[in-house]
């Protein structure tokens, strides 16, 4: 089984990650296909568009892991429903991103208690500019915000298990957090994993890939050989998965480094293509093999936002 290196995270192919973002021009009669994903007795993982869900369903009631975009949270709560008619007890945010909390709103209204780390509340509280989409994400309204807030983790009784919600700082954002089941023996990532294409580093949510790297070290040291690992973009995984995606974390990190040791600018080392060998099977859906090392290059540099080149189109999506 070791001796497929990147394969068990790349050759899932390209794949459509559509709703990351854009938010604009999001109909809310526009169709959705969720697929839904038993992986325990009590834990099934929900694709649709945006970052992937975990429910929780059993005897003590329902409870979820993010629930994606606005626009969308009925055809959400469908696909919900379809596992189990129990009210929506608690929600997790694994970080404050519009797709992975743009059903709090409807869900905060509706009497389900919102749980995240104490910067996904900050930052849902106030306008957000970020210099990679060039835009400001206005404050989010009352009913989305988190209700329970912690700083370094969080256990729910429920469901027959103890489920630890570890936050990891400096992550993909200042404010994620991964999930473990253990007696389920299922783990989601948030958006720390992006399996099968390149990973966005939000840095000027905070985020690092020195705090990727870490992140997904933990996530290892939770798993074993039976663990099913959700990631927050992609189609789940598992140790093996995992392991290599830290390997290669840690890789391209380094491929920049050797290359900040020689002195080179942030454009140098972005024509220079130290990820080129990633950059067919993971370049191509979404974040740019020059996106990626800038994410990669002002994370070592200590430049806490995105830098556009002349060369890079961030437009795309
Ligand atoms: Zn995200």
């Amino acid at each position: 089984m070791r001796s497929r290196p990147f394969r068990a995270f790349i050759s899932t192919g390209l794949l459509a990650i559509t709703g990351l973002f854009a938010l604009t021009g999001l109909a809310q009669d526009q169709k959705v296909e969720y697929i839904a994903t038993p992986l325990s007795g009590t834990v099934t993982m929900i694709k649709g568009r945006g970052g992937n869900i975990a429910v929780s369903a059993g005897e003590d009631g329902v409870f979820i892991i993010d629930d994606q975009l606005k626009p969308l949270t009925d055809q959400l709560l469908g696909a919900i429903r379809d596992i189990s008619d129990q009210p929506i007890r608690f929600v997790i945010n694994t970080h404050y991103h519009g797709d992975h909390v743009g059903g709090n709103e409807t869900l905060g209204k509706a009497g389900s208690v919102i749980i995240a780390h104490d910067n996904i509340r900050q930052r849902m509280n106030s306008d957000q500019f970020n210099h990679f989409f060039n835009e400001t994400t206005p404050a989010w309204p009352a009913d989305s915000l988190p209700v329970v807030t912690f700083n370094d983790r969080v256990t729910l009784h429920f469901n027959g298990e103890a489920v630890a919600v570890h936050h990891v700082p400096r992550g993909h954002t200042d404010g994620d957090s991964i999930v473990h089941f253990p007696a389920s023996n299922v783990i989601h990532m948030g958006d720390i994993f992006f399996n099968g294409l390149y990973p966005y580093i939000d840095l000027d949510g905070g985020g690092s890939i020195q705090g990727m790297i870490a992140a997904a070290e933990l996530g290892i040291s939770l798993a074993d050989g039976e663990t099913r690992v959700i990631a927050g973009h992609g189609p789940a995984s598992d140790l093996d998965g995992l392991t290599a995606y830290r390997d290669f974390l840690a890789k391209a990190r380094d491929n920049v480094q050797l290359l900040l040791d020689q002195g080179m600018s942030l454009q140098q080392a972005v024509d220079a293509r130290p990820t080129a060998e990633w950059d067919e099977a993971l370049g191509k859906t979404w974040i740019t093999p020059a996106q990626w090392v800038t994410f990669i290059y002002n994370s070592l540099t200590g430049v806490d936002h995105f830098t556009a080149l002349e060369s890079q189109d961030t437009t795309t999506e």
